[in-house]
């Protein structure tokens, strides 16, 4: 059978990609798992941070320097458009404090099993445990020969949304850039993007679960500051994970340097000078003192303490100005050196994949083929933490979709 469309990818993209296809057109997904979505169901840790509220011309600045290529993509599918669709189908969204999306039941299944439904009214197919392996343009009859093991399907489209490298065990394990390869797509290297960072002597390991709301981090390269940035930091068994961390990963190499100010409300001049005088006025210890005007657990006051020598049951007045600088330098400029960076196990998007300079972005197909279209992760665009990513695999999955129907002069539903 000759389809007009194969997806390949039950992710996000690939199923939305589905939702918005003319009902017309013979199409079908084909997936190499046993069912759609297994990353979709761990997202925001099972509860699915579908996007993020706002402006959507704010969501630029959150895909780096691929901002402005992909601006159309999500003007013209955006955030309110992804909240209407979920309204219409009754699953009610949710906007926290810091602008993060989610449904209300806080169940990621709730948005998987609508897009399925969608898909499956739209009269598009499913195939699951069908892992292509190579497709070959047959140039003179213009098709697609998409090949699964010992079978092969034929399509006048082919929308690739195989996602990228990260977590692997999910599905997206980036072994189809290889087969991209033979169809002349060039393939930007890929690296983990959104990654925790690995501290040498790392001291927290302890602390583990202990965060930091709005920290300030900034990254060091020889001496120099090349970047830095504000979010909430999470000590982890064994790295330092959070938004601010993540969301600055794609900047951090081994060996840099990550200076951490645990307590972003002051300067440390003012900080300092302000402890000074509750030096002189207070009867309490030194750690409770540094404790209630830094707003710090225990735990991790005792351990600034361990680390910098200085007895914590010391009285106020007998702390030396040395003493305070250090325990203030500590808690207001950590430096850490990094050992190493998480890999694509940890990784939650990948950063490089299908080059943007070879796709006719007005279509998101290839220039050179027009037929052959790509959405969500397999693109190389990766966004921060807090529901962009997710944004960008629907926005996209809807533009390829819009794409062909236009080109076969077919309608969305
Ligand atoms: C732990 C974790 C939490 C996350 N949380 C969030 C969040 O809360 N908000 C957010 O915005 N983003 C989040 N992300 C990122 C988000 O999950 C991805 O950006 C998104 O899933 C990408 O969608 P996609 O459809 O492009 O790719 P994927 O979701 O990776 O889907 C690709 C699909 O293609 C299939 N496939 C791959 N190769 C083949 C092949 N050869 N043949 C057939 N099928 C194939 C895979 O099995 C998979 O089902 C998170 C990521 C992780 C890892």
């Amino acid at each position: 059978m000759l389809y007009d469309v194969i997806i390949i990818g039950a992710g996000p993209a690939g199923l939305f990609c589905g939702c918005h296809l003319d009902p017309n057109l013979d199409s079908i997904i084909l997936e190499r798992n046993s069912r759609p979505g297994i990353k979709l169901l761990m997202t925001g840790g099972g509860q699915c941070n579908v996007t993020h509220d706002g402006s959507i011309k704010d969501f630029l600045i959150h895909f780096g320097d691929k901002g402005k290529e992909v601006r159309q993509i999500l003007y013209k599918y955006s955030n309110d458009a992804l909240l209407e669709y979920f309204e219409k189908r009754h699953v009610k969204m949710i906007k926290r404090e810091d602008g993060k999306v989610f449904p209300q039941s806080l169940q990621a299944k709730d948005v998987l099993n609508t897009l399925v439904e969608n898909c499956q009214e739209n009269q598009v197919q499913l195939q699951y445990n069908r892992v292509v392996d190579k497709v070959v343009y047959e140039e003179n009859h213009r098709v697609f020969k998409v090949y699964s093991r010992d079978q092969h399907y034929l399509a006048k489209n082919l929308v690739v949304a195989t996602g990228g490298c990260s977590y692997p065990t999910t599905g997206s394990d980036g072994r189809f850039f290889e087969a991209l390869k033979s169809l002349n797509v060039k393939i930007n290297s890929t690296k983990p993007g959104l990654v925790p960072v690995f501290i040498e002597g790392y001291a927290y390991e302890h602390l583990s679960g202990t965060s930091f709301e709005k920290a300030k981090i900034e990254v060091y390269r020889h001496d120099k500051k090349i970047a830095e940035n504000t979010g909430d930091v999470l000590f982890t068994h064994k790295s330092l994970s959070g938004p601010g961390i993540l969301d600055l990963s794609r900047n951090i190499e081994r060996g840099d340097i990550l200076v951490v100010n645990y307590f972003n409300k002051k300067s440390k001049e003012e900080a300092i000078q302000e402890l000074k005088k509750h030096l002189i006025n207070s009867k309490l210890e030194f750690n409770t003192l540094i404790r209630d005007y830094f707003e710090l657990s225990k735990r991790f006051v005792d351990t600034i303490f361990t680390l910098c020598h200085i007895d914590s049951h010391k009285k106020t007045s007998q702390v030396s100005n040395k003493e305070l600088m250090e325990v203030a330098n500590k808690i207001m400029s950590d430096p850490l050196r990094v050992k190493d960076m998480g890999g694509f196990e940890t990784a939650m998007v990948t950063s490089g994949g299908v080059s943007l300079n070879q796709l006719n972005l007005k279509r998101l197909s290839s220039a050179e083929n027009e037929h052959l279209y790509f959405a969500g992760e397999v693109l190389d665009v990766d966004g921060d933490t807090g529901g962009y990513n997710l944004q960008f695999a629907f926005s996209s999955g809807v533009f390829c979709a819009r794409s062909i129907n236009q080109e076969t002069g077919n309608n969305e539903k």
